[in-house]
């Protein structure tokens, strides 16, 4: 008997599938040919002017220009999010607030941690102290050997912690095997957590009362920002539910009025719920998970996966080019989130110094 009502149940399942697959390929506008679109390059620019205030830093007057591609007589209608053009005003910004500091004799200092030699997170230190110091942020590698111990990794985040001309404290993740990594981020005064992820900081997300926001997702919600997304009210996806991105990720949005969805790899029908959303976001780690045929028309896609393609070549988890045909806004990758997520860290960072200040 319950048997029976099991496979009555799985049948409908089954039968729904078929039904969202069908609805999905029927809205799919089948393969780009990408020799035919290169003939037809036509290019739409769309320039808006806004004023924009911030308080407790002065006014700013931004300008954004978007631009469309028509692509083998089918229009990219998305806005491409230009990450390294936003980072570079989210860097001007953080660069006035370092200068004003030093007016006051603040330097702001940021230590950065590197355990091992994993050459990926040698990169991305390297790319954030050079960020950093860019921006008038004295900042310091500390690197340690692959076999350095829980102890001596926790000893060296207390010396941080303790010196008073460090504001920031960065520990690049991940870390070798053996460490306790929750262990680690939870003796970083919470103070000094630039990245975000300390369980205070994180709480403080949830309240709708951040006090630092981990990188990404803050990154994230900017570039929605400078899309002119109206996230209030809108139905968003999150594809992903880490603690370093999926799970900040919805909280912000909830916070900021989104009617939010976490999709993760349990997640059954997620092309039917991507195809409702106004916003999505792909933070999954699988390339082109996301299909363009799946987006809404309109909607802003986020992408922040990172990939490896075949050929070497970094691809996200969003199905580009088919996507950008349909969506309103959408990142590339690289180029969107990434940046982006290095300038939230600075703008951390110069908080931390300024919040020494009281
Ligand atoms: P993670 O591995 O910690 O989490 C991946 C999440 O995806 C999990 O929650 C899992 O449940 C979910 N998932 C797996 N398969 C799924 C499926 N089929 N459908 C829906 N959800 C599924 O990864 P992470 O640290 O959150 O990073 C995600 C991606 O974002 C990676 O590609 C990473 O490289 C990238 N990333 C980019 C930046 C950046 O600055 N651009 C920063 C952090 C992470």
């Amino acid at each position: 008997m319950v048997q029976g009502s099991v496979r009555v149940v799985q049948a409908r399942r089954r039968q729904r599938q078929r039904r969202i697959e069908r609805r999905v390929d029927a809205r799919d506008p089948g393969p780009v040919d990408l020799d035919r679109q290169r003939r037809w390059i036509g290019i739409r620019i769309r320039i808006r002017i806004g004023i924009r205030i911030g308080i407790g830093i002065g006014i700013g007057i931004g300008i954004r220009i978007g631009i469309g591609l028509r692509i083998g007589g089918r229009v990219v209608t998305a806005t491409v999010l230009d990450g390294k053009l936003v980072a570079a005003l989210v860097k001007d910004e953080v660069r006035a607030r370092t200068q004003a500091l030093a007016a006051r004799g603040v330097t702001v200092g940021l230590a950065v941690v590197l355990v091992g030699d994993d050459p990926a997170s040698a990169v991305y230190v390297k790319a954030k102290t050079k960020d950093a110091r860019e921006c008038g942020i004295d900042a310091t590698d500390h690197r340690l050997p692959a076999d350095t111990s829980q102890a001596g990794l926790l000893a060296l985040v207390a010396r941080l912690g303790a010196d008073p001309r460090v504001h920031g404290i960065l520990v690049q993740l991940p870390l070798p095997k053996h460490f306790d990594t929750d262990a680690i981020i939870a003796a970083i005064p919470p103070h000094k957590d630039v990245d975000g992820l300390h369980p205070e900081n994180l709480g403080r997300v949830a309240q709708g009362k951040p006090r630092f926001t981990a990188c990404t997702p803050a990154g994230c919600m900017r570039l929605l920002a400078h899309g002119g997304v109206t996230v209030a009210g809108a139905s968003a996806v999150v594809l992903g539910r880490s603690v370093l991105v999926g799970k900040p990720m919805a909280l912000l949005l909830a916070n900021a009025d989104a009617t939010v969805t976490l999709c993760h790899s349990k997640t059954r029908d997620l092309a039917e719920r991507v195809a409702a959303a106004d916003i999505v976001i792909a933070a999954v780690g699988r390339p082109e998970l996301v299909r363009g045929a799946w987006i809404k028309p309109g909607a802003a896609v986020i992408d922040v996966g990172i990939n490896r393609g075949a050929d070497g070549k970094l691809i996200g988890d969003v199905e580009y080019a088919a996507a950008a045909a349909r969506a309103g806004v959408i990142t590339p990758v690289p180029g969107g989130v990434g940046p982006m997520t290095r300038a939230c860290l600075l703008e951390n960072t110069v908080r931390a110094a300024e919040l020494t200040l009281g």
